[in-house]
């Protein structure tokens, strides 16, 4: 800990209690030294004056020098501004703040020479500048700041009212720089090696040139430095944690047996795709290694993740262990139960189905059969977690879908045995390398990243509101070839705030559109009791019903081949991976499938960006890196339950794809010659770990 650490921010001159309040609040800084890592999230470039006559509104924003030559208030009350008039020395500008408009009036001086910064705008065809900065020349020579680039500091809404706008920010830094480290160098957090290795600048020179740059190239180095730390110590505590010796003793299953060779040989429904052998493999190390498997596999929609799964159990019965595969819907588990149940007859193993909505008497009978082992694999829903639900022993859990489930509902499964069993986390939401790289560090990660062939990829189109009727003949045109679509809708009940179509009402024109005897329409969503449920999605998966007006109930999992369309109403209330997993639906048999997205007609730019990746792409893996650029990583579909792990300062996952790489490679290489990272030259790793650690939530992590 450096001495810095040791002094409350509040006793730093000019911050007093109140901002000590809002600065711990706001950004979480306690002492000086957690100020210093506030880190600017941009800079502007201040080596450039301008002349007022060369300023025009396009730009962005400028510096000019000059005197303000008068000052008046004009209106009153709440519409009341400030008038202010700049001049160069050549021409002049108006200068206008609708805000704090009395204050600004009492610090602003006639005559004296300021830096003004702000961004021209033009009203009633003159060039003035709103709210603009305002700096005495003294000062911001002072700062450094004339000299080039400043770094511009995020504030909140509370903090610009409690006078803590960037500006005050940087006064504060300025002022401990000033203060405390006049002589004194922050203690280095690297090891000197590293520095030499990767050429980069000591801890103290970062700091202070995050702040304030003495130049771009010295400051484009510390910013790698910072974010290199930052994601280094994270996958140093990842891959320490994740290393052979820190994992669970797990079952053996030593034997590739009976069953899974019969089914391999004889009844397997289609050739292995070459991902996915090279994933069952994977598994296959696992599960004979001795120690637990904690495996995550990643596949996106249709890329045959339940044969994997399906494969997987087969290897735990033929050890004489039983399996479960849990999914988070009915729906999505019965169709697991049906599907596998039919591949497994010809082995006469024994399947059971448990759901929330299974019969007392059946389920008492699974129960029975679970603890005395006549029943090897269970297929369910949340239902399996239950207290009551105790297996013989189960070897290996299945989880599908895992970012429906909580942390605390996969625990459980890990309680089912007196070991832990061996346990295969599904997910088609695929999070994009470097998000799993950082928030699954400590699963292992297998990736099915090639389609069964055959497949045709998915047409998708953007349309409007306005479009619908041509989209109802389209929909038509196929079902007449025989097909089926899916028409999905964001909201089940009319919400008053929100001019959304919503599923009722749409259902009511789509019975119109598609009228009996002709067409037969299915209706789903999350409100309707399971039975029915299971009911209307039976008779779409059975061919009675053409159309399934549904909401994201049918998100994940569904599988019915011969649908081809899937149209998305409100598709701008959706996020990217949602579309892309809907999009998943269709596309599953060997026609040509279509996903039609359809927006208001007037769209934010937001939208369009969103609606053209769809279009442009069907690779989720490319779809999840650009909502993850447009989100960011807090918002992801798949991390938003649970949130990031920790808080990341200064590093970018969305863009620092390249310096997280380097960080896992260095990690990886300091333990692979120093485990436990005890030599001389580590030991300051070991301390900074021991620092940093309950800097990341692992309760957060499965
Ligand atoms: P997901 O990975 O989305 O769970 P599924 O396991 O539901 O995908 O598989 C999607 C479809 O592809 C299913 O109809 C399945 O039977 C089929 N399928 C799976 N593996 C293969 C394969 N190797 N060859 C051809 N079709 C396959
Ligand atoms: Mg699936």
């Amino acid at each position: 800990m450096s001495e810095l650490a040791k002094i409350d921010i509040k006793y730093l001159k000019g911050v007093g209690p109140k901002k000590a309040e809002l600065l711990k609040s706001e950004l979480k800084v306690e002492n000086l030294e957690d100020m210093l890592y506030v880190f600017p999230f941009r800079y502007v470039d201040r080596s450039q004056f301008y002349k007022i006559k060369d300023v025009d509104s396009n730009m962005a924003y400028v510096q000019i020098k000059g005197v303000l030559q008068s000052m008046r208030t004009i209106g009153e009350g709440k519409t009341s501004r400030l008038s202010g008039i700049f001049s160069d020395g050549e021409s002049t500008v108006e200068l206008v703040w609708f805000k704090g408009a009395k204050y600004i009036a009492d610090q602003l001086k006639i005559g004296v020479e300021y830096v003004m910064f702000g961004k021209p705008s033009f009203f009633n065809s003159q060039l003035n500048f709103v709210h603009p900065e305002m700096e005495t020349v003294n000062s911001a020579e002072a700062k450094r700041t004339m000299g080039g680039l400043q770094g511009v500091y995020n504030t909140t809404e509370k903090m610009k009212n409690g006078f803590l706008n960037t500006k005050n920010i940087q006064s504060i830094i300025f002022n401990i720089m000033q203060t405390h480290m006049a002589t004194y160098q922050l203690p280095e957090t690297l090891p000197a090696y590293l520095l030499a290795k990767l050429n980069i600048p000591t801890l103290d020179t970062c700091i202070r040139n995050l702040h304030f740059p003495k130049d771009k190239a010295l400051l484009e180095k510390c910013q790698f430095r910072m974010k290199f730390e930052e994601l280094f110590y994270i996958q140093l505590q990842l891959l320490q944690r994740n290393s052979i010796q820190h994992k669970k003793a797990g079952f053996v299953f030593s034997t590739i047996g009976n069953y899974f060779n019969t089914f391999y040989r004889n009844y397997i429904p289609f050739e292995l795709t070459g991902a996915q052998k090279r994933v069952i493999k994977e598994v296959r190390e696992d599960v004979r290694s001795g120690k637990q498997m904690n495996r995550l596999l990643q596949g996106d929609v249709g890329s045959g993740k339940t044969l994997v799964a399906l494969m997987c159990a087969l290897m735990a019965l033929d050890n004489n262990f039983q399996a479960c595969i849990m999914a988070p819907t009915e729906i999505l588990a019965t169709q697991h139960y049906i599907s596998i149940s039919k591949m497994l007859q010809p082995l006469s193993i024994q399947v059971r189905l448990l759901t929330g909505s299974t019969k007392t008497a059946e389920r008492r009978d699974i129960h029975e059969r679970l603890e005395n082992g006549t029943l090897q694999l269970l297929i369910g829903t949340h239902a399996l977690l239950e207290d009551n639900v105790r297996f013989k022993n189960l070897g290996l859990a299945i989880i599908d879908e895992q970012h429906r489930f909580g942390v605390a509902q996969r625990a459980k499964l890990w309680a089912k045995n007196t070991c832990p069993p061996h346990v295969l986390v599904m997910t088609a939401t695929p999070i994009p390398r470097t998000l799993a790289m950082t928030l699954y560090g400590d699963l292992d990660v297998s990736v099915i990243d090639e389609l069964p062939p055959g497949r045709q990829p998915i047409k998708t189109i953007h349309r409007t509101e306005n479009n619908r009727l041509g989209i109802y003949d389209f929909v038509k045109k196929e079902i007449t070839k025989g097909r089926q679509a899916y028409i999905v809708y964001p909201l089940i009940k009319e919400s008053e705030a929100l001019d959304f179509q919503n599923l009722e009402t749409g259902y009511e024109q789509l019975k119109g559109i598609f009228p009996e005897p002709q067409y037969h329409i299915s209706m789903v969503h999350g409100q309707l009791p399971a039975i029915e449920k299971e009911q209307e999605m039976q008779k779409f998966v059975n061919g009675q019903t053409q159309i399934l007006v549904a909401t994201t109930v049918i998100e994940v999992g569904v599988n019915v081949p011969n649908a081809s369309v899937m149209i998305i109403e409100s598709a701008e209330r959706f996020g990217l991976s949602q579309l892309h997993q809907l999009r998943g639906r269709v596309g599953r048999g060997a026609e040509q499938s279509y996903c039609i997205l359809i927006t208001s007609v007037k769209q934010a730019k937001n939208t369009r960006e969103r609606m053209e990746i769809m279009t442009s792409s069907t690779d989720g893996f490319e779809i999840s890196e650009a909502d993850l650029r447009l989100r960011g990583p807090g918002d992801l579909d798949g991390t938003q339950q649970s949130g990031m792990p920790f808080e990341l300062h200064i590093a970018d996952l969305a863009r620092d794809g390249q310096i997280l790489q380097v960080a896992r490679d260095m990690a990886r290489l300091i333990l692979n010659n120093d485990p436990n990272l005890e030599t001389d030259e580590n030991r300051i790793l070991k301390q900074q770990l021991q620092k940093k650690a309950p800097a990341i939530d692992w309760g957060r992590i499965s």
